[in-house]
């Protein structure tokens, strides 16, 4: 079995475009598994050198920010069993919200591994986001843009030591 890394953060960061990048053109299985992780998919992704599959959690997707946070939770926890490694994906232009630093919060108490990745880091609009996003406590944040295809390399540095 492959091993996996899972794609965690709050609705718009970019989450879905990282997955998809990842997989390429690859077809994306949607775990069927009942309850929580009826909203997870899973692709095989290929990086440089490695292999792994790559989970995209989107469920917690809810129009109720009421219930955000349990569901989240609730999805990451059922997701988080057995991955190798999280990348904690955040928006590099909008900076920091609450709702990254109770993720945060969350996954620092958490047993995984976790790589912070700063998307939509083209260009210069990043640079404050990247800046804020060492007070997350999460380590240095891998700038990249999923849509563009821009810090690839440095994601997989990130990942190798991993594996
Ligand atoms: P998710 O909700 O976290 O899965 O986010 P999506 O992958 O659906 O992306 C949300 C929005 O951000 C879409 O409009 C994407 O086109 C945009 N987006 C994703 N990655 C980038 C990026 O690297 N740079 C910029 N500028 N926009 C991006
Ligand atoms: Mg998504």
């Amino acid at each position: 079995m492959l091993p996996q890394v899972i794609i965690i953060g709050r609705p718009n960061v970019g989450k879905s475009t990282l997955f998809n990048r990842l997989v390429g053109k690859r077809l994306a299985l949607v775990d069927d598994q009942p309850g929580v992780t009826r909203d997870r998919r899973i692709g095989e992704a290929h990086l440089l050198g490695l292999d792994f599959a790559i989970v995209d959690t989107a469920g917690w997707e809810d129009d109720d920010p009421e219930s955000l946070p349990g569901r989240m939770r609730a999805q990451t926890e059922a997701a988080l069993v057995g991955a190798r490694v999280a990348l904690f994906v955040i928006d590099a232009r909008a900076g920091l919200t609450p709702l990254d630093e109770e993720i945060a919060r969350w996954l620092r108490s958490s047993k995984v591994p976790v790589i912070l990745v700063a998307n939509k880091a083209e260009g210069r609009a990043g640079e404050q986001g990247i800046l804020e996003s060492y007070a997350l406590g999460l380590g240095d944040p891998i700038a990249l843009s999923a849509e563009h295809g821009e810090g690839m390399g440095d994601l997989f540095e990130a990942l190798l030591p991993h594996f």
